[in-house]
């Protein structure tokens, strides 16, 4: 299988390949992605500002249509392409069914927003004037996305760009070709004019730079690393560009004394080890009050020691595999260093499995205080930390003590409580009695202080990212 650039209409490969390679199975080899170099990113962006104007001026019915028919699409081979995604990625086949899914659902929402594309009319304070505030597309944009969720992050930024008249140049993370491709071929089959939409695969550390200096890039979406995250926006601040960040997390689930066990438990395990940890959102440290401390820690360590890792498409694995050998070694390396700054570790293994692929045991360190390096650092993998706290004013200042403020959970029965953490942890996010991953497409995603930038994504909200605001004056 060959995963292609799309620039401009056309399919190209060119002589540059990289295999994907199955997590699960090294010796599967999913496809031979194409390389995009500068050229091609030239290319791609040419085609993309040559299109803008029409598709600007697109009416809403016509966005509506395509994105309807691309949201259908996915919709009706959720199956296929869930699986295409659990054979690069490595999460579990009903995770990638499901979040192929959730790419369709995505789609039929912002379908439905190219038509409520909406402003404001007001009395002006001068007499027989009259105001009125309207929402215009950006123009071209570029949208950088990473490996974790390789169709619904794309699907998130592709949608409102294109719902709200945008023209696109996707660059996809290098590990994940085959979904980008997969949706980029249903995006070329839905009506939308040649060029509007383009994909330009290949390293991120030459394409992400070209992209976001390219004076015809009016705005940047990037989801990924801090580290990366913050180059783009340096870069960005110099040429004056339009950006929005989303980036890391070190996302607290706090544990009272008055929960329900079992659904702290239940919560915490999904928060943490789903989609083997590696979600933004994930459930990274455990904030566990003295009185159910001991019960949470033996019943959550029993319950992810009876989890079935294995092969992302074998029928009853729970958790597949870690995302690459970089990945894996990064979260052995962190469970080491929690070990020698006095953490005690429960699983966190290295597996062998039928196949050759990356596999680990989750992991929970137990007895770690905020300073060690295993809370303060995303580690993106199977492995969570708990933390014994005395109090809830204990328990809320540990969630807050972070560089991080994606997502935040509380497990309680106290409506005190849950309301006070919901107006005072410190996230863009704030989950009760549920995991602090696993959220709605139809409302505002993205977090405060170091895990996000700019606008929020998703829901209504996505229209303040890919539009720009007109003011217009009428005296009558
Ligand atoms: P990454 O930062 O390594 O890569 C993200 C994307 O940026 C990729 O497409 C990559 O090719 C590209 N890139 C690499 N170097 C670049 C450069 N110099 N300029 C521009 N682009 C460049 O991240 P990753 O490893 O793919 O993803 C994991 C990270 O993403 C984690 O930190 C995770 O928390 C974060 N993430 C955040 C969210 C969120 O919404 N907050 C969602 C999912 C993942």
């Amino acid at each position: 299988m060959e995963f292609r650039n799309l620039i401009g209409g056309e399919w190209t490969m060119g002589d540059d390949t990289r295999p994907n390679v199955n997590p699960s199975d090294v010796s599967d080899i999913v496809g031979q992605a194409a390389q995009a170099g500068l050229t091609d990113l030239d290319q791609a962006i040419a085609a993309a500002s040559g299109a803008a104007p029409a598709w600007s001026a697109s009416t809403p019915q016509q966005r509506f249509d395509v994105l309807d028919f691309i949201g259908t699409e996915i919709l009706a081979r959720k199956d296929e392409l869930g699986r295409l995604l659990s054979r690069e990625e490595g999460k579990t086949l009903p995770e990638g069914i499901g979040e192929a899914a959730r790419a369709g659902q995505i789609f039929k929402f912002f379908a439905g927003e190219a038509l409520r594309i909406s402003g404001d009319v007001l009395a002006s304070v001068r007499p027989g004037v009259g105001i009125d505030v309207t929402r215009s597309p950006v123009g071209v944009v570029g949208l950088i996305t990473p490996w974790n969720f390789p169709i619904a992050i794309p699907a998130w930024k592709i949608a409102p760009a294109l719902a709200f008249g945008n023209a696109v140049v996707l660059k996809p993370a290098e590990l994940v070709p085959g979904c980008a491709h997969a949706l980029a071929e249903i995006i070329a089959r839905s009506g939308l004019p040649a060029g509007v939409f383009n994909l330009v695969l290949g390293p991120g550390s030459i394409l992400g730079p070209g992209l976001v200096a390219d004076d015809r890039v009016k705005a940047i979406s990037f989801t990924g690393s801090v580290p990366t995250g913050r180059g783009i926006a340096a870069d960005c601040g110099r040429h004056l560009k339009k950006l929005q960040l989303e980036m890391g997390g070190k996302n607290p689930m706090v544990v009272l004394d008055d929960a329900d066990l079992d659904l702290a438990v239940e919560a915490s395990l999904n928060g943490a080890f789903f989609s083997t940890g590696q979600r933004c959102t994930a459930s990274s440290r455990l904030i566990v009050t003295e009185g159910i401390h001991d019960r949470f820690v033996a019943a959550l360590s029993d319950r992810m020691a009876a989890l079935n890792v294995g092969h992302a498409l074998e029928t009853g694995v729970q958790m597949g595999p870690v995302v690459d050998e970089r990945q894996l070694a990064q979260n052995l390396e962190y469970i080491d260093i929690a070990r020698k700054e006095g953490g005690m570790v429960t699983g966190g293994a290295r597996l062998e499995r039928k196949t050759q692929g990356f596999f680990m045991a989750p992991a929970l360190v137990t007895e770690t205080t905020a300073d060690m390096r295993i809370n303060r650092e995303e580690v993106f993998g199977p492995v969570a930390n708990v933390m014994r706290v005395k109090t809830y004013e204990d328990a809320l200042a540990a969630a807050n003590d972070t560089a991080f403020g994606l997502s935040s959970g509380i497990c309680t029965t106290s409506l005190k409580h849950a309301t006070h953490f919901k107006a005072h942890a410190e996230a863009g996010m704030v989950m009760v009695n549920l995991p602090t991953a696993g959220v709605d497409y139809h409302v505002p995603f993205g977090g405060t202080k170091g895990s996000s930038f700019g606008a929020r994504e998703q829901g209504r909200y996505a229209a303040e990212f890919y539009t720009t605001v007109k003011t217009g004056y009428t005296l009558a």
